[in-house]
């Protein structure tokens, strides 16, 4: 068997176009939803995702402001920052770029975002009103993964569904997104016992645990439907040509910039068995901008 992709690229198009529409449509009424992403540090893939996020959020129209800082700011001036931004009623969305430098507490700067103003959805607030059913903005990557599935017409409802992660950007959020979809969920981690054993009872396996290629064919059971959230930098060539034997365009671009993305799934093997799969790059990282973008409008017209 050889995989059909899960085409989250033409599935983020589409949903900007919509968030496009809708945008149109609150300009109609005099609101121009607003996004304002803060970023702390240097690091570059961070500065990367930022300048994604900003671009694809002015494409649609939204107004967006990137508020960029030094990677010594201390945590208070970070805090009052926010609380400034949640006091300017021109303000629809906020998020906070992460990772957040060692020496800021993340968890204390997410629960300072004012919840009706949470892009990211990582308020505790929001977590609790997603677990419950109740309408909140959800996690960008989890509510695009979810997305694609429906759009690409996946069958959800009854399946066995396996999420590798635990994290709470990406893992348990997509483990409540599947089950309020009906599927039935389990979590796996670093201490789960027999990995590819339970990964091969998933009708559904996403995969999210920031590992090179390190889901092979043995984890996935054959015809199963495959999401590799992934997104890994591999700079030697061994690596290179272990994970795209024979792929003269990828070597290519390795000879060109040093690196290539790897997802969290072993490219040569897994399609053998899933019958569909995440492309990386092209498969979820485009839908979790795509959410996003979704999230500031929601956000917007629920607080105009
Ligand atoms: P985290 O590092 O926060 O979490 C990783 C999870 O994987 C943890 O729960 C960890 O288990 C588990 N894990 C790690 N190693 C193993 C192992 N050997 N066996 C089983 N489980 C393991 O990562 P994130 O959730 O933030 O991200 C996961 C991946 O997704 C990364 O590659 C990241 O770059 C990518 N990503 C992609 C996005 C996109 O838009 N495409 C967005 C966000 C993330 P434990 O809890 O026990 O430590």
């Amino acid at each position: 068997m050889t995989a059909s992709i899960l085409d989250g690229k033409r599935v983020a198009a589409e949903i900007r176009a919509e968030v496009a529409a809708d945008v149109a449509r609150l300009a109609g009424e005099g609101i121009t939803p607003d996004l304002d992403v803060v970023l702390v540090g240097e690091d570059p893939a961070s500065h990367v995702y930022v300048n994604a996020k900003a671009n694809a959020a002015r494409s649609v129209g939204i107004r967006e402001t990137t508020h960029r800082y030094p990677r010594d700011l201390d945590q208070g001036a970070l805090l009052a920052t926010i609380d400034r931004l949640n006091a300017d009623s021109s303000v629809d969305a906020i998020l906070v770029q992460l990772p957040l430098p060692k020496h800021i507490d993340t968890a204390r700067v997410l629960e300072s975002i004012d919840p009706a103003k949470d892009a990211d959805g990582f308020h505790p607030v929001n977590v609790g009103r997603l677990v419950q059913g109740k309408p909140a903005p959800v996690p960008c990557t989890p509510a695009g993964i979810l997305e694609l599935l429906v759009r690409e017409g996946v069958e959800i409802a009854g399946k066995r569904a396996v999420v590798v992660g635990r994290s709470d950007i990406v893992g348990k959020p997509m483990a409540t997104l599947l089950l309020k979809a009906d599927a039935t969920v389990t979590i796996a981690h670093s201490k789960t016992r027999d990995l590819p054993g339970v990964c091969r009872e998933a009708d559904i396996l996403i995969v999210a645990l920031g590992r090179a290629g390190f889901v092979t064919g043995e984890y996935v059971k054959p015809g199963a439907v495959v999401v590799d959230v992934g997104i890994n930098r591999v700079s030697r060539r061994e690596d290179v040509e272990r994970f795209f034997p024979g792929d003269a365009v990828r070597l290519a671009e390795w000879e060109k910039k040093g690196s290539t993305l790897v997802g969290d799934c072993d490219p040569s093997s897994v399609p053998e068995q899933a019958s569909r799969l995440t492309p990386v790059p092209g498969g979820v990282g485009p839908l979790t901008i795509a959410r996003l973008l979704f999230n500031t409008v929601q956000l917007a017209r629920a607080r105009r």
